[in-house]
């Protein structure tokens, strides 16, 4: 008998050669049917593997990223099949899963396929799944895999196999079609009911410019037609709220050659908004006990040398830079940590100091090759919303929580309801890749798991996943278009502490090194802008708008009573702007919609004689005509209930 155990902590005992679908039968058929992959002590297993030693299961479906995985590398190798089948003299190289779909790279030999085919080989593909034919892996010996692609006439997979050791090699094998592959499969091909191919790129052989240039193959497969169906909306969807293409349209930010890739250059709306978001947070900061500090942008090599970022980042990012006479090298700023570790030691410090929380708008630089560059997401430069607690191992319970409801605020603030977090904690397994005292590492995962829980996070833990230097809790957030974006993380530090010698007395007049927690809920300014332009369409949070109403009178007769509800509005410190330009109140209106102002207040002869205003909200249209005082309470009705108190206790 071998003994099994289960993710919920769960064991159970089964005869040795068990199938992995035989277990997920043990628990229920309704699994069974739905468990399409699975891994067996961390590695990747088929379903029908036999279980033969003790170990950990893990059973997955479509709704786990390794169930996608898997039903995306053996949709890979249907689309492999169906190239061979329409061209037999093509190539076959390396087809992986990716993060949405999968690709195949091929050398068709000059008979590259165009995006005219593409229809005829989703057909064959989906008639070739039809036949549901099951994925069996099976073993070959390194000779006989070599001769296989010899004859083939394959030198690509004939160099894949020849860095391979002799025992180690498997196939695949569906249908009559055999590919040289690792495993991780569905049961078999029935299981995919739809493709579609999205693109054709070129690509070199192992990523090399000095090799032949493969023709790469993108597609992406779902179990049911409808998904498929789903999915292409939502790639239009994503089209229209691409963030570079509404920051254009709002004229919010932009790039110039002469100044650089990737280095954004924040127009007026753009930096009105970006400032207000720093406002934010940096006032419920101050009330979270935060201290605001400033350092600059560039710092001495030896700081990062001391810091470890010299070695991370030193030698793949901008190069040094240095004086003419006095012999210095400096490097941009590639993290504020150091900075700060820099202002704990600019004086001695005591228990009673702790915790010590500064905080910094604070702009860095890292290089990005260019290919990878991407609107405001990926850039060069960029303004973290940082900031560093030093504190006792005692306390970082209480800053966690404190840190959580901050992140909270944030995200309810901005409209982000749908998230979850992950704790990534250490693998027990090898104590040897992480630093600090075992002890110290146990109180802080502790406490992060009981911060989580006491502020009633949905949350998973992933042990192994924890940098070297500590534990953390990031939040994975789902945006409007249901995508998922890393945000908001938390991450417990010994390493830069021990790195800078930070210490502080203690009540015994003994020295005691502090624990560093990094923090920034944003991310960067950059990035975050770029995910809530994607989030919201560009139509955001009504507090956070830069005109948050816009005055359109329907003839110049009426300026005089514009500008008395213009004032009015300022009073009340709302952001307007009056339209009295001679034009048709229908342009105005478009103007309005396409510029994403909120409301929208028509004056014409009625408005003026009742002393009233006429509004018109975005995209629900007219809310009709109205006391100025009656809108007032909507409007401030709004901003309240879309933006908590923010108490820390
Ligand atoms: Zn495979
Ligand atoms: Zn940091």
């Amino acid at each position: 008998m071998i003994k099994v155990s289960f993710p919920d902590g769960n064991t159970n005992e089964f005869k040795k050669g068990t199938k992995v679908i035989d277990v997920a039968k043990s628990i229920s058929e309704g699994l069974a049917r739905k468990v399409i992959s699975a891994s067996y002590n961390s590695e990747v297993v088929e379903l029908s593997s036999k279980l033969n030693e003790d170990g950990d299961i893990k059973l997955f479906t479509w709704d786990d990223d390794e169930g996608k995985k898997a039903f995306w590398h053996s949709s890979a190798h249907i689309l492999a099949q169906t190239i061979k089948d329409i061209y037999p003299k093509s190539k076959l190289t390396i087809g992986p899963a990716i993060e949405n779909g999968f690709y195949y790279d091929v050398d068709f030999g000059g008979n590259n396929p165009s995006e005219n085919d593409f229809k005829k080989i989703e057909e064959k593909f989906l008639e070739f799944a039809r036949e549901d034919n099951e994925f069996k892996m099976r073993q070959s010996s390194k000779s006989d895999a070599l001769a296989y692609y010899k004859k083939e006439k394959n030198e690509y997979k004939v160099e894949l196999i020849e860095d391979l050791e002799d025992g180690t090699i498997t196939f695949c094998d569906h249908s009559n079609f055999s590919d040289l592959c690792k495993g991780g499969h569905i049961p078999s091909t029935g299981i995919v009911k739809s493709v579609k191919l999205l693109n054709i790129a070129g690509a070199y052989w192992r990523g090399d410019e000095n090799n032949n240039q493969l023709t790469r193959v993108y597609g992406i497969s779902f179990p049911k037609q409808k998904m498929l169906t789903e999915y292409l909306e939502l790639v239009e969807k994503a089209k229209e709220r691409d963030h570079r293409k509404l920051g254009k349209e709002l004229d919010l930010f932009t790039f110039s050659q002469k100044v650089g890739q990737g280095l954004p250059l924040w127009l007026p709306k753009g930096t009105e908004l970006r400032d207000r978001l720093q406002r934010f947070l940096e006032e419920a900061q101050r009330k979270a006990g935060y201290k605001k500090v400033i350092s600059p942008h560039i710092g001495l090599k030896d700081l990062y040398v001391t810091s470890g970022h010299f070695e991370k980042y030193g030698k793949n990012s901008f190069q040094p830079i240095n004086t003419p006479n006095e012999n210095e090298t400096f490097l941009l700023k590639p993290m504020n940590c150091p900075h700060h570790c820099e202002i704990f030691n600019s004086r001695p410090m005591s228990y009673k100091d702790l915790p010590l929380r500064l905080a910094e708008f604070g702009t860095v630089y890292r290089y990005e090759q260019s290919g990878e560059l991407h609107g405001l997401s990926r850039v060069r430069g960029f303004t973290v919303d940082d900031a560093h607690i030093f504190c006792t191992t005692d306390q970082v319970d209480s800053e966690f929580k404190n840190t959580i409801d901050l992140v909270l605020y944030v995200f309810k603030s901005l409209g982000f309801e749908d998230f979850h977090a992950q704790v990534s904690l250490r693998d027990d397994n090898t104590p040897e890749k992480y630093i600090g005292l075992k002890k110290n590492w146990e109180i802080s995962e502790n406490a992060i798991i009981n911060a989580a829980k006491e502020k009633g996070l949905s949350y998973k833990i992933e042990y192994g996943e924890a940098a070297f230097y500590g534990p953390k809790l990031d939040f994975m957030v789902k945006d409007a278009l249901g995508r998922s974006w890393q945000l908001g993380t938390i991450q417990v530090d010994y390493n830069l502490p021990e790195r800078f010698k930070l210490s502080y007395k203690g009540p015994k007049n003994e020295d005691l090194r502090p624990v560093m927690i990094h923090r920034a809920p944003f991310g960067s300014m950059e990035r975050f802008v770029a995910i809530l332009l994607e989030h919201t369409g560009g139509l955001f949070p009504l507090w956070l708008s830069t005109t948050q109403i816009e005055i359109l009178v329907v003839s110049e007769n009426y300026k005089n009573y514009g500008q008395k509800v213009l004032n009015i509005l300022e009073n009340h410190e709302i952001r307007a702007h009056l339209d009295d330009r001679n034009e048709t109140v229908g342009k105005k209106i478009r103007e309005s919609e396409i510029n994403k102002i909120p409301y929208m207040i028509i004056i014409g002869g009625n408005e003026e004689q009742n002393e009233t205003v006429s509004i018109r909200k975005h995209k629900e249209g007219d809310l009709g005509e109205m006391k100025i005082d009656k809108f007032l309470d909507i409007f401030k009705k709004e901003i309240s209930d879309s933006i908590p108190e923010f108490n820390i206790n």
